[in-house]
């Protein structure tokens, strides 16, 4: 069995080299340079062989074996090709003595992302093009190529170089993705780092992710339908599917990377196979079954956690990360939000530039640690939707907004506490650095503190927080007796041991550190032993160090007899003895022992420290959430937030409601707070209409808002608010407003929109914000009334509907549980005002002419176009569709629509309707206006005429 077989491989064989010949056709190998490992380039295929660099940068051992097997590769060769095919397409870093090389295309691509010299021997045509980064600063190189999107496989020398003969080994040690680093400078710290592996199964799709970082483990199912939307919500860093899948269905990649930017890999359809995956957890977990963490053997998640587990392993090398037993994320105990709800209510980023700034995790990120920022990142995006357990929550966070003093010590002692979590994670993976070690110390000896604040909190969360907080003293001790103050990064740097803490260590430090003293030491007490007061201690190359006493002095005393004369000179006799020799070799080895006694201390430490990752983990755990809890206090106090009563009713009902972001970043006093109520029975449907800029969409999203952080737990920004837990929020705006996200197009607004008529229920909260604009004037009107229409009556949820289209106050005509609002503007003679107040009543203006003067469009245009709006009131007194037209099947043009308006004006609606304002470019806009405009005076214009068309 070859080493390729040992461990099936995950990745598909590395595409051959364009310019590689074909075995067999080597001409003969190129020895390379003498004295020096030749780069494997070398002797292999390419007859010009390796570049000079590349054999400097050998391991400047004598040159392994030349021989060439028949196929004319050499062993170096092989070694190379082999862990290339391990490695599939990730980059490979072959390690060549103090240099990383790539070689051929993936020298290219390190070349090109990296800006480092392509090299090359020859100006052959055939010459291997290679690049290299010295080992010694590769991780910043590393870094840069995960984040482009790289992967790259680390071929590591797996044999001292002094130590062997020949050829040395060489083995791919880890496979380094964007989904499986744990390093802290390739990681986010507010945001978990998940590899997913999602597969279809039946009509469902199982999913697995794993956070390596902090050993997180999780398993859902979902519907295909809500695939995407599970898939962004766990905002994953690498997606694995079934290799099959992806091939057979051409479009699910495409699919996928609309919802994630993170690389989507196609991984061996055995992986997700039920023998293996079971196989695999029960290795792992060290069970027979899995009922023990409430999954089912067979759930449909099982195949995806073989599959995600598989590829760690297949990273890693073989070594599986320390990972929590795998919880089950049910979604019918959570509101999860889906993509197009989170990206408009801006939760984790703002929708048009994607910025945090802006969004509601940054007003509402009050969080001290990394652990709670990850914690609070993933409660927004997955809300509850038991009352009692968001009442739970509520609890915490009311008995830290009365308990000033206990929240003032925990914010003080949480502020300092590193990331425990994924230092506890590293050092069970044997891995931490000292500096982690260091962390871990002082995040022990702030617990003592944060456990004394909790003592005596009643409230559950922070209760059980306290009890599950323990302090490990033992370890802190031995952490403070044991590491140094300020332990080094890398265990490479020393500085890792505490002065005090071991004697033998000591004894070489000070040995290392005051070598000069203790030969002093040895001198003084020799002149006291001897009486020659003369006697001096020296040194040389050829015998070390030496007693040196001179002829006329040595007349009058007695030489001891332990010492060994070495040298005579005309003035003095040199001499030995063994203490001294036992004292230059204590000095001479002191560096080399005190370092390598040092790493050895370490590491008992680092394994002490190892032994309770588990608890740390789960302490960490407990502080992340008091930190979240604290977060939600310190936000309600200083901003004055209330707590909302939560119950199952139907009711939501808020007075004085503010937008949590807005009335953070307008200025004070100027944010003007609304009210809400919503309920089945009298206010199911809110329709909201009025001018844009009104402030219709900041009220809507207000009010998702407000349910949201209440359903999360927190206080919400209110004067008083209750709310009837909704099971889900669906929120869509109509595709004008969301230009900037590319897919721009009606199509999107109205697969999202159904997507929302086909899975929200009654208990559901849904707020379309002028949802039918992507399409002309009369089909959107008619879509808008149909979808309004069709929640009302066969869904039942409570919906909000901001709109321009004023026609759909007469809903209300027809349905009882119809409410119409409008925002109140001032006006004085033809000027406006708008006051962002909400008032019952619907508008019958849309105030467009204002807003387009408030714009700045030139007073002539703007008088034009009131006289055109007067004569088409004038003309067509009533064009909506009311309840006797219904307008559910109104969405193909209706020819009768036509003759509502005079032909011309059709013309261009209609041209309009056709046209993607993206693709226009200024130039063709203004030759289009003049075009119109020509149109409807009934002129022809020659210039817009003949290129416009078509
Ligand atoms: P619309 O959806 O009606 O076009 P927006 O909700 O986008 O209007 O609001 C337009 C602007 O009005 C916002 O950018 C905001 O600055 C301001 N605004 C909205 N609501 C309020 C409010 N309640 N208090 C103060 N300013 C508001």
């Amino acid at each position: 069995m070859s080493a390729d077989d040992a461990i099936p491989s995950l990745f598909p064989a590395p595409p051959e080299p364009e310019r590689r010949p074909p075995p067999g056709t080597d001409p003969g190998p190129d020895r390379g340079p003498d004295g020096a490992e030749p780069a494997p380039a070398a002797p292999g295929p390419t007859p010009r062989g390796a570049p000079p660099d590349a054999a400097k940068r050998g391991t400047g051992r004598k040159r392994a074996s030349r021989a060439v097997d028949a196929s004319g590769v050499s062993p170096m060769m092989q070694q190379y090709f082999r862990a290339k095919k391990e490695a599939g397409d990730a980059l490979l870093f072959f390690r060549m003595g103090d240099f990383y090389e790539l070689f051929y295309d993936d020298a290219k691509i390190a070349s090109r992302v990296l800006g480092i010299t392509l090299t090359a021997r020859s100006k052959d045509k055939d010459a291997v093009p290679m690049a290299g980064v010295p080992v010694k600063a590769y991780e910043g190189y590393l870094h840069t190529l995960i984040r482009e999107g790289h992967r790259v496989a680390l071929c590591d020398q797996v044999q001292d170089p002094a130590e062997t003969k020949g050829l040395v080994d060489r083995r791919v040690t880890r496979i380094v993705t964007a989904g499986t680093v744990y390093e802290d400078d390739l990681l986010d710290r507010s945001a978990s780092n998940f590899l997913l592996a999602a597969a279809p199964v039946g009509d469902r799709w199982g999913l697995a992710w794993i956070d390596v970082s902090t050993g997180a483990f999780a398993v859902s199912t979902c519907p295909a339908s809500r695939l995407g939307d599970e898939i962004s919500r766990l905002d994953p860093r690498e997606v694995l599917v079934p290799e099959a899948r992806l091939d057979g269905e051409p479009q699910l990649r495409e699919t996928l990377a609309r919802v994630t930017p993170a690389p989507i890999v196609a991984a061996p359809e055995w992986t997700f196979h039920l023998d293996n995956a079971q196989q695999l957890l029960a290795g792992q977990l060290g069970v027979k079954t899995l009922a023990g963490f409430g999954l089912e053997d067979d759930g449909a998640y099982i195949g995806a956690a073989g599959a995600v587990l598989h590829y760690v392993r297949e990273t890693q090398r073989g070594e599986l990360p320390p990972l929590s037993a795998p919880r089950l994320h049910d979604p019918t105990r959570r509101a999860d939000l889906d993509r197009a709800t989170r990206s408009c209510l801006e939760i984790l980023a703002t929708q048009r530039e994607g910025r945090r700034e802006g969004s509601l995790l940054s007003v509402l990120d009050e969080t001290r640690t990394a652990m709670g920022a990850r914690q609070l990142r993933e409660w927004l995006v997955s809300p509850l939707v038991d009352p009692a357990a968001i009442i739970v929550r509520q609890s915490a966070v009311a008995e830290l907004v009365e308990r000033r003093e206990v929240a003032a010590d925990l914010g003080r002692a949480l502020e300092q506490v590193p990331d425990l979590e994924r230092i506890a994670t590293r050092l069970l993976a044997g891995r931490g650095s000292p500096r982690d070690v260091g962390g871990l110390r002082a995040g022990l000896l702030l617990v003592p503190a944060i456990k004394s604040a909790l003592e005596g909190c009643d409230s559950a969360p922070l209760a059980r927080a306290s009890e599950q907080i323990q302090p490990m003293p033992e370890l802190r001790d031995l952490l403070e007796r044991g590491l140094a103050e300020h332990p080094s990064a890398t265990l490479a740097d020393g500085n890792l041991i505490a002065p005090g803490y071991d004697a033998s260590l000591d004894e070489l430090v000070d040995l290392r550190q005051h070598g000069t003293s203790a030969i002093a030491r040895f001198q003084a007490e020799e002149i006291q032993r001897t009486g020659i007061t003369s006697l001096k201690v020296g040194f040389n190359r050829v015998f070390g160090y030496y007693i040196e006493i001179t002829h006329a002095q040595a007349a009058h005393a007695t030489i001891p007899d332990h010492y060994v004369r070495k040298q005579t000179l005309t003035t003095a006799e040199r001499y030995i003895t063994s203490e001294l020799k036992e004292l230059e070799t204590k000095l001479l080895s002191a560096e080399e022992r005190a370092r390598s006694l040092e790493t050895e201390l370490f590491l008992e430490l680092r394994s002490r420290a190892a032994a309770r990752g588990e608890a740390i983990r789960d302490l960490s755990r407990a502080l992340a959430t008091v930190d979240v809890l604290l977060g939600f206090a310190t936000l309600a106090r200083e901003r004055d937030w209330v707590r909302p009563t939560v119950d199952d009713g139907d009711v939501i009902d808020v007075v004085d409601g503010r937008h949590p972001v807005l009335e953070c970043t307008l200025p004070l006093g100027v944010f003007v707070p609304n009210d809400v109520h919503l309920d089945r029975e009298t206010a199911r449907l809110v329709l909201i209409t009025g001018p844009n800029m009104a402030g219709k969409s900041t009220y809507i999203r207000q009010v998702a808002l407000l349910v949201l952080l209440a359903q999360v737990g927190s206080f919400v920004p209110a004067g008083r608010a209750r709310i009837g837990v909704v099971d889900r929020i669906f929120t869509r705006v109509g595709a004008a407003d969301d230009l900037s996200a590319g897919a721009s197009t009606f199509m999107v607004e109205m697969t999202e929109t159904a997507s929302i008529l086909n899975n929200a229920t009654d208990r559901s909260l849904v707020i379309l914000d002028e949802v039918g604009r992507g399409t002309s004037t009369w089909d959107g009107l008619s879509i808008a009334w149909a979808i309004s229409e069709y929640l009302y009556k066969a869904v039942g949820a409570r919906t909000l509907f901001a709109t321009h289209y004023h026609e759909l106050v007469d809903l209300a005509e027809e349905f009882d549980a119809v409410r119409n609002v409008n925002v109140a503007v001032k006006e004085w003679g033809d000027d406006i005002r708008f006051l962002h107040k909400i008032v019952a009543g619907g508008t019958d203006r849309s105030y467009g002419l204002h807003v387009a003067r408030l714009a700045g469009v030139p007073a002539p245009v703007i008088e034009r176009a009131r006289r055109i709006l007067a004569d088409l009131e004038s003309r067509s007194p009533d064009l909506k569709p009311g309840p006797s037209e219904p307008a559910a099947g109104a969405t193909e043009p209706d020819p009768t629509q036509t003759s509502l308006f005079p032909r011309p004006v059709t013309a261009v609606m209609e041209e309009l309707a056709r046209l993607d304002p993206d693709l226009v470019t200024p130039l063709d806009a203004l030759l289009l206006l003049r075009r119109f405009h020509a149109h409807l005076h009934g002129r022809e214009d020659a210039d817009g005429e003949g290129e416009g068309e078509g």
